[in-house]
C-alpha cells in the first residue's frame, strides 16, 4: 500500500538524485513519487508558484542544486574517478559562475560522462506547458501557440513535466551540421495545413537548441562545426535570437550550453569563431589518469568483469600490467599524441583478457578464472584498433607496435615488484638447456608441475603474496609472470609458440633498470 505524505522541499528525491521542489510525495517502496499538479491553477498553489519559478533560469537551477549538493558534503559527481582535484573544482566553479563552459580534452577522458552528469544538478521535475515542443515556462511562455493557449484557456491550461534526463539534449558536431538541425526551419506543409502564412511562428519546425530549451544542451567536438553555425550559436548566446530563413523569430532560449573539443583542434587558428570563443565563460581541461592507481580504478569501475558463472580472481600485477600499456602508449613517439590513447584502451583489454582466462578455465573445467601475462598478449584485438599511428609505427605495424608496448609494461610492472631480487638461479636453469612451453590455454594443473621443475622459481612468489597453499590457477599466473618478466628484460628467450628457453645473450647483462621513467602524463593545471 502507498501512503501520501507530505515531504519538505529540498528532501532529496530517491528517484533520480535531484531535490523535490514539489508540495507533497506519495511513498511507494522506500521511493518518493510526487503527485504533482496538473493545471496552471493548481501549479500557482504548489511549490512551483510563480514566484519560485516564472525567473528561474536552467543556470540558477543549476546552481541552486550545486550548493545544495555541496553544502551536504560527498562526491558531486559520483564515478568521475581522478579528477577530484583538477576538473571537478573548476566545473563546480563554472556552474557557481552560471558559464557555459567547454571541456578540452583528448579521446577517452570522459568529458561525454562529465557532461551529461550535469543533469544529476537540475530539479527531479520541471513543469511545462503540456504539449509545448520547446517546454514553455508556464509563467512566461516565448512560443506562440503556448501564449495563445494559456490567454485561453488561463488556470485550466494543462501541465505535463521533464525529467532531469529528459532535459539533456546531446549532439556530436560534423561539417554538415545545417542551421535546421540546430536551429530550425520553415515548415511550408505546417503553413499549409494551419493556414499560416510562411514566415508565421506558426510554421517553424523546431530544431535540436530550441528543443533543448530548459534544460541542458551539449555539442561534442565544437570545432567540427561550420562557421555559419557558429554564428548562429552566438546569437543564441548573446541575444536569444534566431533567424530561419532569412525570417527574424524572436525566441529567447533558455539553455545551458556546454561543449567539448580536442584541445588543438579548438585552440588552431580560424576553427573557432572568436566571438563564439568570447562567450565560453570557462575553457576545462580534462587529462588522462595521473596515476597508474588511478587508471586502475576507472577501469575496474567501467570494464565488464561480473560475470555469471565462474569465480574470478585478478592478479594485481596483471592489472598493473594492462593499465600501463596505456601510459606507455600514450608516451611512445609511434603513436599519435594529437589523438591520445583512450582509457577505453585498458577497460576493452581488461575485458579481453578476462574472457580468454574464461575460455581457457571452461576448456580444463578450472572453477576459477586467474587471467595470466600470456592473455594480454592474446587480447591484441582490444589494443591495436585503439592505437593512432605516426609514420614510424605504421611501417612497423599495429601487432609490432602494441607487442612492444605490452612488453613494455611487463617489464616496468616486473620491477615493481622484484627490482634487486637475485633471479640468476631461474636465469641459470634456462642457461643448462631448460626448456618449458606455457601456451595461454594451457591448463593450471599440468603448467603447475612443469613450473615447479625451474630451481629458484616457486619461492619467489612470495613478493606477488602467492605461496604454495595458493590455488594452482593464481601459482601459474604469478610464475609466468616473472618468466614473462625475465623475458622483457632480455634476461631469458620466448619465442611466439610460447616457449621459454635461454634465448641469445650478446654480453653478459646485469639486470638493467627499463628505459623509460614513471612519468606519466600530466594534466594537472596550475590554478591562476
Ligand atoms: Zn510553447
Amino acid at each position: 500500500m502507498c501512503v501520501a505524505k507530505p515531504v519538505a522541499m529540498g528532501t532529496p528525491d530517491k528517484i533520480g538524485g535531484g531535490r523535490i521542489i514539489g508540495p507533497e510525495a506519495v511513498l511507494c517502496g522506500g521511493f518518493a513519487i510526487m503527485s504533482l499538479p496538473r493545471t496552471l491553477g493548481e501549479l500557482r498553489h504548489s511549490p512551483f508558484s510563480e514566484a519560485q519559478l516564472r525567473s528561474r533560469r536552467v543556470k540558477d537551477e543549476l546552481r541552486d542544486n550545486l550548493m545544495a549538493k555541496l553544502r551536504q558534503g560527498g562526491p558531486i559527481f559520483p564515478g568521475i574517478v581522478g579528477y577530484d582535484d583538477t576538473v571537478v573544482p573548476q566545473i563546480i566553479n563554472a556552474i557557481l559562475s552560471r558559464h557555459n563552459f567547454i571541456l578540452l580534452g583528448l579521446r577517452g577522458q570522459a568529458k561525454s560522462r562529465i557532461l551529461r552528469a550535469l543533469t544529476t544538478l537540475l530539479d527531479a521535475h520541471m513543469p511545462y506547458v503540456a504539449g509545448c515542443e520547446i517546454h514553455d515556462n508556464p509563467y512566461s511562455p516565448i512560443c506562440r501557440p503556448c501564449r495563445d493557449s494559456v490567454a485561453k484557456q488561463g488556470d485550466e491550461t494543462p501541465i505535463a513535466y521533464l525529467t532531469q534526463e529528459q532535459r539533456y539534449v546531446e549532439k556530436l558536431a560534423t561539417p554538415d551540421v545545417t542551421i535546421a538541425d540546430l536551429i530550425g526551419d520553415i515548415d511550408p506543409i505546417k503553413a499549409a495545413r494551419g493556414g499560416h502564412e510562411l514566415g508565421s511562428e506558426m510554421t517553424v519546425h523546431y530544431g535540436l537548441l530550441p528543443r533543448a530549451n530548459r534544460g541542458i544542451f551539449a555539442i561534442n567536438e565544437l570545432p567540427d562545426l561550420a562557421g555559419k553555425i557558429q554564428v548562429g550559436l552566438f546569437n543564441i548566446m548573446q541575444e536569444g535570437d534566431v533567424q530561419i530563413k532569412g525570417y527574424p523569430i524572436r525566441l529567447p532560449l533558455d539553455v545551458a550550453l556546454v561543449f567539448s573539443a580536442n584541445p588543438e583542434d579548438y585552440t588552431a587558428r580560424g576553427k573557432i569563431i572568436t566571438p563564439l570563443k568570447d562567450r565560453i565563460g570557462s575553457e576545462i581541461r580534462t587529462h588522462y589518469p595521473a596515476s597508474i592507481e588511478e587508471g586502475i580504478a576507472i577501469t575496474t569501475q567501467e570494464a565488464w568483469t561480473k560475470r555469471d558463472g565462474y569465480k574470478l580472481h585478478i592478479p594485481k600485477y596483471v592489472q598493473e600490467v594492462i593499465e600501463r600499456i596505456a601510459f606507455a602508449a600514450r608516451e611512445d613517439k609511434k603513436v599519435d599524441k594529437r589523438s591520445g590513447v583512450s582509457q577505453r584502451l585498458p577497460i576493452s583489454c581488461m575485458e579481453n583478457v578476462i574472457s580468454n582466462a574464461e575460455r581457457r578455465a571452461i576448456r580444463h573445467e578450472e572453477k576459477l578464472v586467474v587471467p595470466r601475462i600470456g592473455d594480454v598478449y592474446a587480447a591484441m584485438p582490444a589494443i591495436t584498433g585503439k592505437l593512432e599511428l605516426e609514420y614510424e609505427g605504421e611501417m612497423k605495424g599495429a601487432d609490432h607496435v602494441g607487442r612492444e608496448l605490452i612488453r613494455t609494461a611487463i617489464a616496468k610492472t616486473y620491477d615493481g615488484y622484484f627490482k634487486g631480487t637475485d633471479m640468476n638461479q631461474v636465469v641459470q636453469w634456462f642457461d643448462l638447456g631448460g626448456e618449458i612451453q606455457l601456451a595461454d590455454t594451457a591448463g593450471a594443473g599440468e603448467a603447475l608441475q612443469a613450473l615447479r621443475g625451474i630451481q629458484g622459481l616457486m619461492e619467489k612468489l612470495v613478493k606477488l603474496n602467492v605461496g604454495p597453499k595458493e590455488s594452482a590457477e593464481s601459482q601459474v599466473s604469478a610464475a609466468e609472470f616473472v618468466l614473462e618478466g625475465l623475458h622483457a628484460h632480455k634476461r631469458i628467450g620466448r619465442n611466439e609458440e610460447r616457449l621459454f628457453s635461454a634465448g641469445e645473450k650478446p654480453q653478459k647483462v646485469a639486470e638493467k633498470p627499463f628505459e623509460r621513467e614513471d612519468a606519466p602524463f600530466r594534466g594537472r593545471r596550475p590554478f591562476n
